[in-house]
């Protein structure tokens, strides 16, 4: 059965626990997605690749291994979906967020599948100027088509790896480039953001440390190894809240709060 609620998740092992995280089913919800595609059968969990894809999207890895994921993120997307105007996305996301959330981490899995669901997120972010909503995204059009509608507390940054990334340089967007070593990160001057703190901050572009299960024998699987070695250890697959932005935490996040009840992102 459906739920009639959007299911918000809390913190991950890196991340405090009143940052809420938000899902969809990866790449079913992700209509620019091309080198990170894969898919997870919503039945069966058994993943396909996308034909251009060059790293396995972490998210449908983590469907495939735990149906609970699969279904939590299957149920936000019917439920979403039922939704017929806008008006209704909307209702439907502010009555789902938990009491005192002050950060959202948005699609951890899953993207702005439509126009009218990014608009939907949009005016969330207008109504509760007090909420961080943070996030990647793919659909670069919509971040081009409506910049100067964008309030400070939406900050998705623009992922290198989908169908539109040749406008991300055109429009000087915020970016995050997926890298397969510290070595590529350092040649591109991109610093690696580790545990959500250059999305969240939202103002320069930054690398993301290749992480997840990659296709056997692909140059992505290889590289993974090779980081492994290295010492880079990803998440664990116990805890479903982090995709695009996640390995070894270096510098813990620290939230202090201000005197108007804003919690301030600040590094240990
Ligand atoms: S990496 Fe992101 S954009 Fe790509 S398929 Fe996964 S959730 Fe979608």
């Amino acid at each position: 059965m459906i739920k009639q609620q959007l299911v918000f998740g809390k913190g991950n092992a890196k991340l405090d626990s009143f940052i809420r995280t938000y899902s969809m089913p990866a790449a079913y919800t992700c209509p620019s997605a091309n080198l990170c595609q894969s898919f997870a059968n919503r039945e069966t969990g058994k993943i396909t690749d996308g034909k251009n894809t060059l790293w396995r999207c972490f998210a449908a890895s983590s469907e495939s291994i735990f149906p609970n994921v699969r279904q939590s993120r299957w149920n936000n997307f019917e439920l979403i979906k039922s939704c017929k105007t806008i008006g209704k996305m909307v209702a439907l996301i502010q009555s789902s967020i938990p009491n005192n959330t002050t950060y959202i981490r948005c699609h951890v899995s899953g993207d702005f599948y439509n126009e009218m669901y990014f608009r939907a997120w949009l005016l969330v972010a207008k109504n509760n100027p007090a909420i961080i909503i943070y996030g990647y995204t793919k659909q670069i059009h919509f971040l081009v088509k409506y910049k100067k509608q964008l309030p400070s507390n939406f900050r998705f940054t623009a992922s290198y790896g989908g169908k539109y990334d040749v406008l991300i340089k055109k429009h000087k967007l915020v970016s995050a480039k997926v890298v397969y070593s510290v070595n590529e990160a350092d040649a591109a001057g991109l610093e690696i953001d580790h545990d959500d703190s250059k999305a969240i901050e939202h103002k320069r572009p930054f690398a993301l440390l290749l992480h997840g299960r990659m296709a056997a024998g692909s140059e992505a699987s290889i590289a993974i190894s090779k980081l492994r070695k290295a010492g880079y250890i990803g998440y664990s697959n116990k805890n479903e809240s982090r995709n695009h932005s996640s390995y070894t935490v270096l510098t813990p996040l620290k939230f202090t709060m201000r005197k108007n009840g804003i919690q301030q992102l600040t590094l240990a």
